[in-house]
């Protein structure tokens, strides 16, 4: 392929991927296997000892997985990814990798609801603590940070409150202090580019724009390349001290003839091999098979919902609408600076009516499908309050957002006038 530098468009069709040596295939073969020959003794050896580099059994690496992860990387800009069973396991991974009993994070409040259940208890019970701070006040995560401090962490377009993450200037603060930022962009893909404002880590739940047909879980880890792990050694002691689980392996070292990917190296080796959340090959040939048409996709819902977003905003027993395109003032200018081509799929909005008129909207809609998803092509609704967001307790609703009469739409790519038919008929039956 051509040198010069591709596009997204391009990209995605092209990257990591031209045809099956051995029969001409040009979509990516399922290499659905557990296990792959080697080639000598020899070659065995040299596979496990990182001499070489290759495939040694599914858990560890697939080459349909590998495709994935060549192409997300080349997308994101990044040096390497990880590619693995969830967006769930990619955030963990992507904490744990760098915080060990005894350390922190420092982490902004506006999160998935899943990914704030494994903050504030389950990587609390392995003695991780995450400190949560308002992404409102960047110099917060400042105020947070303590020589055990292992990573940042943020959304970019969170959902409920979809206020844009304020990612250069929280990352700027982070690499005067030696801190990584980890973005989970699953809400924003193609539309923002956390590493171009410093961010070192991305990471996705492929399960929704990325896959984007609502037909597989999977989850990325992207491993920016541009952080230098070895600056501030006493930051990342997971990186720069021997590893006993491989030979006591320094992987700020062992990485360095591979290229800028200690992190991502690390993170393969160790916890994909322990934790063992891999990718099965054929969910990674279908997020492939999404990714194709992501920047034509991402771009229709934003549209899509830039119109629902306007319609709702005149709609009567409507009080609040939340979309980056209805936004004023600090929002609307973060939104603007680290959004381009659109501001996302999702919409958040309020009834007047509270809890009740919440559950009579989502019980008349005809055509949105009731679920617990985001960025699929058909659009969907859910209730947090009553659903993704039931097992925080009310104050926690409160900080990510969640009211009793909020109600969350992803906007899917039917056609315009046939989602606002159907939102118009549930809010009439919402009354
Ligand atoms: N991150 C965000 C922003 C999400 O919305 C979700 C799921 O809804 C996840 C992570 C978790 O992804 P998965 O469901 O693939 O584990």
């Amino acid at each position: 392929m051509s040198d010069r530098k591709l596009h997204p468009e391009t990209l995605a069709l092209h990257a990591g991927w031209r045809a099956d040596p051995a029969t001409g295939a040009v979509a990516p073969p399922i290499y659905q296997t557990t296990s792959y020959q080697f080639e000598s003794a020899e070659h065995a050896a040299d596979l496990f000892a990182l001499r070489k580099l290759g495939n040694i059994y599914t858990r560890l690496g697939n080459p349909t997985t590998d495709i994935l992860e060549q192409r997300l990387t080349a997308l994101e800009g990044g040096a390497a990814a990880l590619a693995v069973a969830s967006g769930q396991a990619a955030s963990a991974f992507a904490i744990q990798n760098l915080a060990r009993a005894g350390d922190n994070i420092v982490s902004s409040t506006d999160l998935y609801g899943g990914t704030w259940n494994l903050f504030a208890n389950t990587l609390r019970d392995q003695g991780i603590e995450v400190r949560f701070v308002d992404p409102e006040d960047p110099q917060a995560f400042a105020r947070a940070t303590d020589e055990r401090t292992r990573a940042y962490y943020a959304e970019t377009l969170p959902n409920p409150k979809l206020s844009v993450f304020p990612i250069a200037e929280v990352a700027q603060i982070g690499r005067q202090l030696g801190v990584p930022l980890i973005v989970d962009n699953t809400a924003a893909p193609l539309l923002a580019r956390p590493l171009e404002h410093g961010a070192a880590i991305v990471v996705y739940s492929t399960t929704k724009y990325i896959g984007g047909h609502g037909t597989s879980i999977g989850g990325v880890i992207i491993d920016g390349g541009n952080f230098d792990w070895t600056a501030h050694p006493e930051r990342s002691p997971t990186l720069n001290t021997p590893d006993a689980s491989y030979h006591g392996a320094v992987w700020a070292e062992a990485a360095k003839p591979l290229g800028p990917i200690a992190y991502i190296l690390r993170a393969r080796t160790v916890l994909l091999r322990d934790l063992g959340a891999a990718l099965s090959p054929f969910n990674a040939f279908q997020i492939l098979q999404g990714l194709e048409t992501l920047p034509l996709r991402i771009t229709r819902h934003s549209e899509n919902a830039a119109a629902v977003a306007k319609a709702l905003s005149a709609a009567p027993g409507v009080t609040r609408v939340i979309h980056p395109s209805v936004q004023t003032g600090l929002q609307r200018e973060r939104a603007d600076r680290y959004l381009s081509g659109g501001y996302g799929g999702l919409v958040g909005f309020e009834l007047a009516g509270g809890r009740e008129a919440g559950r009579k909207f989502i019980d008349a809609l005809k055509l949105f499908y009731h679920v617990a998803n985001i960025g699929d092509a058909r659009s969907l609704a859910i209730h947090p309050a009553s659903t993704t967001h039931s097992q925080l307790s009310a104050e926690e609703q409160a900080a990510t957002g969640v009211s009793d009469g909020y109600v969350r739409l992803s906007i899917g790519l039917e056609h315009i006038d046939d989602i606002l038919a159907d939102l118009t008929q549930a809010l009439a039956a919402a009354k």
